[in-house]
């Protein structure tokens, strides 16, 4: 399979140099040449099938050309230790309910972005391994491959961990000061070996910014390989669409599969994208939400036709603060920029901190399900937007108790705490402060 840039400017590339440059030379975003249909006896029989067996499907589609059977079936595996259910949020009283829920954090950091991070990590590894070189990537001293990622919170805890102790590559992991919460700024800051945390003086914007400085950079890319591992990389976000193949399978097995509406809280666009994917490839969903935090920049594009990045806004469900939404780009490409196309799949919503509190108290009083801030976006853009007859799965993006602080005091709770996140609290944190000048942090990547 070959890929393209979204700008159109940059040479057509393999997936290996997709994966390994994450970015193209005219700062576009990769996207396949072509998007593989399943068959339709795929779909009348995927209820029976599992999580993996699904993945592998899926990934055979996208990645099959590439990547030997047996090695691409390994990792998929490798990525997918663990379940992805859905659960009906039944109203208290009531035996039936038009509104499920997609929990995709059951990974190793509780984290829906641990299967794109575990998979880009296998998947890199593997070209590694091979030893092929890649054409169109300088050829620097070492073979060690950097990977830079810049982080709201769990990004940087699914790729750490994903990456870590995995040989020939490194992770610096750009965060910004005092913007996560305690248990995400462990899940990154506290493993060592090949995982580098370091704490920018900014918002998220500002991490964005220098990881795509350091991409453009010709004296950086001269010194050092460098890779992205944000929803950018073509292995971060497209293994996300096993998520909704799974979704659909599962609702189907319940036979609430017709009309089914995915709901998908959002902030830079790579896991509704991926869903999209999985639309393109024949995956019969009805129609899909995007649900926002105040940071509306798309609910206003689905409104006027007008794409207008702001600087980003931080609020409750701060995995979504994103002011300029990467993959906003693939999602334009995938329509050819037609908006009436994208509007007539995709509904937006865009709540204020004060509905998303309002709404985890309400779903907990009436359901007793646990919102965190993020799967609340989800869950209210279905009550306001699902209509007669349909029936709504919004995904969780996130497991509560990593906002714990936040949850109990919404709901009067005290949530426990995993046991898989309790022991990342026990390490020691360790981090480099650095400015958001690119120039420092060129320095620092120059001496490494
Ligand atoms: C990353 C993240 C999101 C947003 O996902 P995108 O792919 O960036 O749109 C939503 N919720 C949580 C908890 C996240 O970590």
């Amino acid at each position: 399979m070959k890929y393209y840039s979204t700008n159109k400017k940059a040479p057509i590339a393999t997936l290996e140099k997709a994966v390994v440059k994450g970015l193209a030379e005219d700062k576009g975003l990769y996207m396949p040449e072509t998007i593989k249909k399943l068959p339709k006896e795929f779909f009348e029989n995927i209820d029976k099938m599992s999580f993996q067996d699904i993945a592998c499907a899926v990934a055979d589609a996208f990645f099959g050309e590439d990547v030997e059977k047996e090695a691409l079936r390994n990792i998929v595996c490798d990525t997918l230790s663990f379940d992805c259910p859905v659960v009906p949020v039944t109203p208290k009283g009531k035996d039936d309910t038009d509104i499920y829920t997609l929990e995709l954090f059951h990974g190793p950091t509780l984290a829906f972005k641990d299967v794109g991070a575990r998979f880009m990590a296998r998947l890199l590894q593997y070209f590694l391994r091979k030893g092929s070189k890649v054409q169109g990537v300088q050829e620097v001293q070492g073979s060690e491959v950097n990977v830079l990622v810049a982080t709201s919170g769990d990004t940087g805890s699914a790729v750490a961990n994903g990456f870590l102790g995995v040989e020939g590559i490194h992770v610096y992991v750009l965060y910004p000061k005092g913007k996560v919460s305690p248990i995400q700024e462990c899940q990154f800051t506290t493993l060592g070996k090949n995982i580098t945390a370091i704490e920018v003086d900014g918002v998220f914007d500002d991490c964005q910014a220098l990881v795509k400085a350091a991409f453009m950079d010709a004296d950086l890319n001269a010194h050092m390989k460098l890779t992205s591992a944000n929803s950018i990389n073509v292995a971060r976000f497209l293994p996300q669409a096993f998520y909704y193949f799974n979704a659909y399978a599962r609702m189907k097995a319940l036979g609430k599969a017709d009309n089914m509406v995915m709901c998908v809280p959002s902030g830079n666009f790579g896991n509704i994208c991926a869903a999209l994917f999985g639309h393109a490839m024949g995956l019969p969903i009805k129609r899909f939400i995007a649900a926002n935090n105040a940071n509306d920049i798309f609910y206003n594009y689905l409104q006027t036709g007008k794409y207008c990045p702001q600087p980003s806004k931080a609020t409750l469900a701060n995995a979504m603060d994103v002011g300029d939404p990467s993959n906003f780009a693939r999602i334009y490409d995938l329509y050819k920029g037609d908006h009436a196309a994208i509007t007539s799949l995709i509904s937006g919503a865009t709540y204020k901190d004060e509905q998303i509190r309002a709404t985890m108290q309400e779903c907990y009083e009436e359901t007793g399900y646990v919102l965190d801030p993020h799967g609340a976006c989800g869950y209210q853009a279905l009550k306001d937007l699902l209509k007669e007859g349909e029936t709504g799965v919004f995904c969780e993006t996130a497991h509560p108790a990593k906002f714990k602080e936040k949850v109990d005091d919404i709901l009067s709770t005290d949530i426990e705490i995993p046991a898989r996140l309790q022991a990342f609290m026990k390490g020691t944190k360790q981090s480099i402060p650095m400015s958001k000048e690119f120039s420092d942090f060129k320095d620092f990547l120059m001496k490494q």
